[in-house]
Formats: structure tokens, C-alpha cells, sequence
């Protein structure tokens, strides 16, 4: 039997969407729940990977099937297509499986031709009407199906609205657009050397063909590869009979959400315009009215729209995001998803929800996407900074955040800024699909026209960028590449600086402060606290960075690097003075000048941290990056030591290695200097013992020792530095309790973990280290080619931001298994930067690790992560 390629909406039902697509799945759904929706049918995705699989041919069986599906269509509402007195017309929309908004096209009206447009102007006595609808679908047509740019015809029509003096698309007459038929038709002819198609079944299979192709255009494929969509997904295709907004002002259509999608307020937040069809309110040509408004206009159809919202909220438990038209009093609904929103909404969504009873804790949790929260822990502008702040111009507050950048007129130049390291943000009149590169890149979007639905609003609130949208007060020449706003000018490369929750924009640079936290947010935190079983702790080297985490919710310090310590003025010298020591004594020496220091520092760490662990690691790095590299540094350093400038340029040079990522660093170093150790646990456990003597603290030091590859190394260092900490404590009642363990950062350790575990109370894997050495690349160089390893789909992710589970987690999963064989209760972590990502976390928890560690701003990303893979495993 032939594969079933077409579904009428009442065959399918919203569990289909695989094969339906989101738009195709939840059409039929609302049909199937009685909601008023006009009726068609659904060309599945399965049909989209056959026909790209073929070379982009519709098969004729395929056919076949469309135009049985159209004639069920024809009998269901009484009208023939390419009737030439009263036409059936359908709308061609495309409907993927996850919504990639603005990426696929939608063309209306399909179906009419130079004689039916008569018929359907004296069918329904309105010939504006039909002109304008005629108009709408070759103008569509010729940019979606025949691919000539949109801008040709929108300046076309501008030039004819200036020409004429109308504010208004609505303005234009009857004589007026038949005009514009006829230049439209001559601009098909003129670019593409094709009449526009008169068969109205020639329209539509041309449309199905453009619609299916467009999975493949750049603008969507860079939108999947942004979004981690699979290429082969395929997209179906919806077939539905047209109602129109477009006949008077008793018609009209419009976008809304069922809740606030950037605040998350439970109440209907929606955009309509009166006279005028879907694709006006998305472009922002006209700036659409508040939905309250329609309850003044048209009280009843407002009435039915809310019932509906309420409906879909119930059926789907989630925020709606619906399309919908009214032809003359009567409401139809034309779509509905699961609205995109900003993560503050997401969360008051998620919360409320829950509170409502509409959903439970878990499905909360669930909700949030981890890495969408980092939005939230970014900061805002200071408030005294924004009020003496130059402020240009007020627009809709589209997307949250602050943004600072130089502006930027088109989606490459935007692109290629950022690329060269610079802070962007790209400025247009409106954005649109193509704009997508150039909005990844900037760091904010701002745009003159369009509503809280334009493309620039939706587009950035998916993203998570900052967004000022319909700034009406600036106006944009994007061909000479600047702003103005009343008599200034701002040009390419000026500063300005966006606040997304506010939609104010100011001139130059806004200094920023530190987000604030909301109770939903800090009620998500607790539930995600209440199913979560790892601890989440924090990489921090001092008490400011430490205090952050904790606010944050951190439970302890996973890594505090040593390193960054001994780069302070103060000690620098010391420093120095300790490296170029020729003999043991004078390295003693120098250590005691700094015992004084790292002893305060950590115990400022401690106080900060209470009772909570504190994974101190030993000086990592090798001993020359402290040393100067200037000729005057040198010279300084030299009569400070009082040496001579050749000798110390001697040890400088002696110090130096040709690989010093695998050279003389970590634990070598505590085994070549074990003064240098001796002289850190000295001041960890003085530190301990102060803090716990001054503030009552139950300090938990945990000594951790770096680079480890052999038992050997381990046992050595342990031994020492028991040895220090026993003649310390030997010497007071303060007892302290501190452990002493290793990272995991060389595969020979991984691989022979039992041998290790006997010498660690815990383990934490250094995956910067472990993927560098697995991989065996040099985390200094293998930016210079990872990217190209990304384009040519080598890596689908760059294994220094997302654990590469298949290799690195290998030795993973076997340090976990042979360190537990011969410790059954040994504590496992992670410190790398992977501890911080959603994918990677959730590896930790399927291999049982006690923690994650991660950058302070990355905590509560963490906790809501290893909550998610706690549901997801349980
Ligand atoms: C690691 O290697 O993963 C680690 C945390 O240590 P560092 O980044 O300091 O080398
Ligand atoms: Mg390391």
C-alpha cells in the first residue's frame, strides 16, 4: 500500500506532530476540541524527506492525494476551487516539527486568478476586498514561491502610498491596486521571466514545492544549527481554507498569547489589527492595537476569544501562543503553540502554574530550559547610572536585559564586528529572517518599527537577547548606515547602550549592576533543591566571588585556585624571589613571606563559606608564568633580588618549556618544590583553625592535589602534607577536619583509579585537563581549529564547553567504577568547566558523582540541572 502522505484535520490529533508538524498536530487538535477552526489538511513531514530525497519532485500519487484532499474541501464548504464567480481560496503554510518562527513561508489566498478576482468582487460587493487579497497573494507568491526580495515589492508599494499621500496600506483604492496588480505581475515577468501562474492548481503545487524547498534555505538552517534542531526533520505543509480579516472593519486578525510572554502575568496579552490579514501584524507595518481594545469593538467576539484562551490553557496546560482571524464578526483560529517567552516569564509561568494546580512540581522544573536562567543572573544598569544616562528614545520593552554595543546597520556587518570581538548591536527599521546571523552575533536588537509581535520581538525572545522593538522616535537610513533621532546622528560604530525590560535606549555606555533575584525564581531554586541528589558547589578564589555563589546557592567551593592568589602586587615579589631561589633555605625563606598572605586569604574563603567544604587546590601552573617578560620588569625584579640582570635572564630562560600545558606544573612542581606545598597546607589549616577559634565555624578544608598520573605522586604529597597538618594540630585542642584528594585530569589516572583512590578521600575530575589530554589537544591552541572541526560536522560541540560523553566520559564512568571498587564511600566531583552545563551535568548524575562545581553564575543553572536529570532518571 502506498504511505498515506495527506491527513484532513480531523484525522489527526496533537500527539502527531512528528509527522503533522506543530502547526498541522495542534490545528487538528483544536478542530477535534471544537474550537472554530476553518477547515483543510495537512501534507505530513514524511512527504517533505520523500520529495528532497527525489530531487524536489512531487511524485504523481502524492498529487493524487492533494487534490482528493482539496475536493473533500470543496464539498465541505460548498465552493470550487478556481470557481470564477466565487472562488474557494486556501492558504499554503508551512508547519515543522519544533516552530521556527519567520524561518518557513506562508502564502495566502491561493486560488485566484485575473477572472476570479472579478467574481469574488461582486460575489461579496466588496471589490477592495478581493483587488487587495489578489494583490497580497502575487505579491507573496512572487517573494515566497518565485524568490524575488520582499523589499521590491514593500518599497513599490511605499513609493505608490508616498506618491499618493496615504498613510495606510488600508487607504489604497480599488483603482489604486488594480495598478499594482499589474506592476506586479510586471515585475514577476521582469525578474524571473515567468508569467504570474493563472491555474490555481499550478499555484498551489508550485506553493507546496516552495514551502517543502525552504527547509533547506540558509535563513533555516542557520536557524536549526543556532537551535540545535536535526536537519532531517522535515517540514509538513498546511492546506486550509481562507477566512479573511481583510473584508472591512468587522473583520480583522490577530496574535495573542495567553499569558504575558515576557513577564509571565497571567493575562491575555495579544495584538490586532482591524481590515488587514496575518502577515501585517508579524511584519509590523502598521502598529497593531492591545487586545483590550477588541472588548470596546467587537465585545461579543472578545468574549468567545477569551473562553477560547481559556480552553487551550486547560487543554494543553501551557501558555498559548494562537493566531486568529475574525471574517466579519465571526472568530477562527488559525493556530496555536507553546509560546515562546522570556525566562523570567518561564518561571512565573512555571511557578503560577503550579500553584494553580494546572501542573505539578516536577513538570515545573521541566519546564525551564537551564540555560535560558543565565538571562536572569546578568546584570541590569545601575539605577543613578540610568538617570543621568542620555536617553535617546523609548520602544516597546521586547526582550529583557541590558545591552551595550556599537551599532550596526545589516546582519553582516553586525556579524563580522562581533566576529572581530566587538560588543554589537544591530539596528534596523525591522528585521527579518535574513537578519538571523547578525542577531545571533550582537549582544542587543533595535528597531524602529513593528509591535511586540514583529519578527525582531519573537525572534530575540527565543534567543534570549535583549531587544527594543518600534522605536518610533529614531529614524533608520540603513544605506548610509545611521540613526537619527530629532537634529543628532548616530553612525556606525557609535555606543549606545539598551534596556530590553524598559525599552529605553541611551546614547554611549550605561554602566551595569549585579541582577536581582525573584521569589518564583527563588521558589523554583527550592523545589529544583528538593529533587536534585548532587550537591552543587562553585569554582571560586575569593571571598567576594565566594559570597556570589553562595547567594546563588552554592554548597560548598569545588575549586579555589591557588594560582590567582600569588599574581597579587603585594606578593608578586615574594613570588618572584621564591622562583629564582637557588637553594632550599632562600625558597623557605621567600615561602614565609607569603605564608601570611595565603593564610588570609584563605581564611577570608572560610568565613565566607562557614561550615561548608572548601576544595583548596595546590599551586597548579608552571613557576615561569609568574616570572616578568618586559626588559623593564626584568630589570626591577633583578635589582630587587639584587642579582644581576643576565643571571635572572638565565633562570627565566631555564624555567621556560616548549610544552609547558604538559610540562613541569601541578603535583611536579609539589614534588620537585615540596616547600611550595608544605607552605599552602600550612596556611590552610592555620587558616582553619583561626576561623574555627574567631567565629565558631566548623570549617571543612579540602586539600586537593593537581595533574596527578600516578599512586606514587599522590602517596608522597599526602604523606607531606599530613605531616605539616599533624604538627600543626598536634599543637591545639581546635580540631579540624580536612581530607586530602587529587583531580582527575590525566587519562594514566583514570585508568588506574583504584591505585589512586588508595591515597584520596575524594576525587575531582579536571575535564579541562582530561578532555585536553584524551584529546590531545592543547587547550591553549585548539581554538584556532575547533571551529572548523564544528563546520565540517566533526564535532557536533566543542568538547571544552560540553563533556564529550562518548570519550572523556569513558574514563569517567571508569574512575567512578574502579575508585568505588576500592572505596566504596569515596566523594566524586567535577571542576571542570563542564559542571556548569545542562548536558554534561546530567552525565554526572547517571554516573553517580556526589557534586558539580562550576563559575559562581553558573550555580543556579546547575541546581536546576541536576534537578531535571534527577525527574528524568528516577
Ligand atoms: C581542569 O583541568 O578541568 C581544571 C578544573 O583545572 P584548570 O582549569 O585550572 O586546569
Ligand atoms: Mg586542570
Amino acid at each position: 500500500m502506498l504511505k498515506k502522505y495527506v491527513y484532513a484535520f480531523e484525522e489527526g490529533k496533537k500527539e502527531m506532530k512528528s509527522l503533522l508538524g506543530g502547526k498541522g498536530a495542534n490545528l487538528a487538535e483544536m478542530s477535534k476540541i471544537g474550537l472554530p477552526v476553518p477547515p483543510g489538511f495537512t501534507i505530513t513531514t514524511e512527504a517533505c524527506i520523500h520529495y528532497i530525497e527525489i530531487g524536489e519532485k512531487l511524485e504523481d500519487s502524492l498529487k493524487e492525494s492533494i487534490f482528493e484532499h482539496l475536493s473533500d474541501l470543496e464539498d465541505a464548504i460548498g465552493k470550487d476551487f478556481g470557481d470564477v464567480n466565487d472562488p474557494l481560496l486556501v492558504s499554503v503554510r508551512s508547519g515543522a516539527v519544533i516552530s521556527m518562527p519567520g524561518m518557513m513561508d506562508t502564502i495566502l489566498n491561493l486560488g485566484l486568478n485575473d477572472k476570479s478576482v472579478e467574481g469574488l468582487a461582486k460575489k461579496t460587493s466588496n471589490p477592495r476586498f478581493a483587488y487587495d487579497s489578489y494583490r497580497r497573494l502575487i505579491q507573496m507568491f512572487g517573494n515566497v514561491v518565485l524568490g524575488i526580495p520582499g523589499y521590491e515589492f514593500d518599497n513599490y508599494l511605499e513609493r505608490k502610498k508616498e506618491k499618493k499621500n496615504y498613510d495606510n496600506d488600508t487607504d489604497l483604492t480599488v483603482d489604486d491596486l488594480k495598478d499594482i496588480i499589474k506592476d506586479f505581475k510586471a515585475l514577476i515577468k521582469n525578474r524571473k521571466d515567468i508569467e504570474f501562474p493563472q491555474k490555481p492548481e499550478e499555484q498551489l503545487l508550485m506553493a507546496i514545492k516552495a514551502v517543502f524547498s525552504s527547509w533547506n534555505n540558509n535563513r533555516a538552517i542557520s536557524y536549526r544549527n543556532h537551535n540545535d534542531i536535526p536537519h532531517d526533520l522535515g517540514t509538513a505543509v498546511n492546506v486550509q481554507t481562507m477566512v479573511f480579516g481583510n473584508i472591512g472593519d468587522n473583520s480583522g486578525t490577530g496574535v495573542a498569547f495567553t499569558r504575558n510572554p515576557a513577564t509571565g502575568e497571567n493575562k491575555v496579552f495579544g495584538e490586532f489589527l482591524l481590515n488587514a490579514q496575518g502577515e501585517d501584524v508579524v511584519a509590523g507595518i502598521r502598529t497593531p492595537k492591545n487586545i483590550s481594545e477588541l472588548k470596546e469593538l467587537m465585545p461579543e467576539v472578545y468574549e468567545e476569544f477569551m473562553e477560547v484562551t481559556e480552553t487551550l490553557e486547560q487543554h494543553y496546560k501551557d501558555m498559548q501562543d494562537i493566531e486568529f482571524t475574525i471574517q466579519e464578526g465571526d472568530l477562527f483560529l488559525l493556530q496555536t503553540r507553546t509560546g515562546k517567552r522570556t525566562a523570567d516569564a518561564a518561571i512565573n509561568i512555571a511557578v503560577d502554574m503550579e500553584e494553580e494546580g494546572l501542573i505539578d512540581k516536577e513538570t515545573a522544573i521541566m519546564r525551564i530550559d537551564p540555560e535560558d536562567i543565565s538571562q536572569l543572573l546578568h546584570p541590569n544598569f545601575k539605577e543613578d547610572e540610568l538617570e543621568k544616562a542620555d536617553l535617546l528614545a523609548t520602544g516597546l520593552a521586547a526582550s529583557p536585559g541590558a545591552a551595550i554595543g556599537k551599532i550596526y546597520f545589516n546582519s553582516e556587518d553586525a556579524a563580522e564586528a562581533a566576529a572581530d570581538g566587538e560588543d554589537v548591536i544591530l539596528v534596523r527599521k525591522e528585521t527579518s529572517p535574513e537578519d538571523i546571523e547578525g542577531m545571533v552575533k550582537s549582544n542587543g536588537i533595535l528597531t524602529s518599527r513593528g509591535g511586540m509581535t514583529s519578527h525582531a520581538a519573537v525572534v530575540a525572545r527565543g534567543m534570549g537577547k535583549c531587544c527594543v522593538a518600534g522605536a518610533g522616535d529614531i529614524q533608520v537610513d540603513e544605506s548610509t548606515r545611521q540613526f537619527f533621532v530629532d537634529d543628532r546622528v548616530f553612525n556606525e560604530g557609535d555606543y549606545i547602550s539598551l534596556n530590553g525590560s524598559t525599552g529605553e535606549v541611551y546614547a554611549g555606555i550605561v554602566e551595569t549592576t549585579d541582577a536581582h533575584l525573584t521569589d518564583n525564581f527563588k521558589m523554583l531554586m527550592e523545589w529544583s533543591d528538593e529533587y536534585r541528589d548532587m550537591g552543587v558547589y562553585t569554582n571560586a578564589d575569593t571571598p567576594n566571588d565566594a559570597q556570589v555563589a553562595v547567594d546563588f546557592g552554592a554548597e560548598g567551593i569545588g575549586l579555589c585556585r591557588t594560582e590567582h592568589m600569588f599574581f597579587d602586587s603585594e606578593r608578586i615579589m615574594s613570588v618572584r624571589e621564591m622562583i629564582v631561589a637557588d637553594s632550599k633555605k632562600k625558597r623557605k625563606k621567600a615561602l614565609d613571606k607569603l605564608f601570611p598572605y595565603q593564610k588570609e586569604d584563605f581564611k577570608g574563603i572560610f568565613k565566607v563559606m562557614q561550615d561548608m567544604n572548601v576544595t583548596v587546590r595546590l599551586l597548579d601552573p608552571p613557576l615561569h608564568e609568574f616570572l616578568p617578560q618586559n626588559e623593564r620588569d626584568i630589570k626591577n625584579l633583578a635589582g630587587e633580588l639584587s642579582i644581576s640582570v643576565e643571571e635572572l635572564r638565565r633562570t627565566i630562560s631555564d624555567l621556560e618549556e616548549m610544552n609547558p600545558m604538559l610540562g613541569h606544573r601541578g603535583c611536579r612542581l609539589g614534588i620537585s618544590y615540596p616547600e611550595i606545598y608544605e607552605m599552602q597546607v600550612k596556611a590552610i589549616i592555620s587558616a582553619a583553625i583561626e576561623v574555627k577559634e574567631e567565629d565558631g565555624y566548623d570549617v571543612k578544608a579540602d586539600i586537593m592535589i593537581p595533574l596527578v598520573g600516578t599512586d606514587k605522586e599522590l602517596e608522597i604529597i599526602r604523606e607531606k602534607s599530613e605531616k605539616v597538618a599533624a604538627g600543626l594540630l598536634d599543637n591545639t585542642d581546635t580540631e579540624i577536619h580536612y581530607t586530602i584528594g587529587t583531580m582527575i585530569e590525566i587519562p594514566r589516572a583514570a585508568l588506574l583509579a583504584d591505585r589512586i583512590a588508595k591515597f584520596a578521600d575524594f576525587f575531582s575530575f579536571g575535564t579541562n585537563d582530561l578532555t585536553q589530554m584524551t584529546y590531545g589537544f592543547s587547550r591553549d591552541d585548539a581554538g584556532k581549529f575547533i571551529s572548523e572541526y564544528l563546520d565540517q560536522e566533526i564535532f557536533a560541540k566543542d568538547p571544552f564547553q560540553v563533556l564529550d560523553q562518548d570519550g572523556v566520559g569513558k574514563l569517567i564512568e571508569n574512575t567512578v567504577k574502579l575508585g568505588r571498587e576500592e572505596k566504596p564511600e569515596l566523594k566524586i566531583g567535577i571542576c571542570g568547566e563542564h559542571g556548569g552545563e545542562p548536558s554534561s551535568i546530567e552525565f554526572c548524575h547517571k554516573n553517580n558523582l556526589n557534586y558539580v562545581s562550576c563559575s559562581p553564575y553558573r550555580v543556579p543553572i546547575a541546581r536546576l540541572a541536576a534537578a531535571q536529570s534527577a525527574i528524568k532518571h528516577s
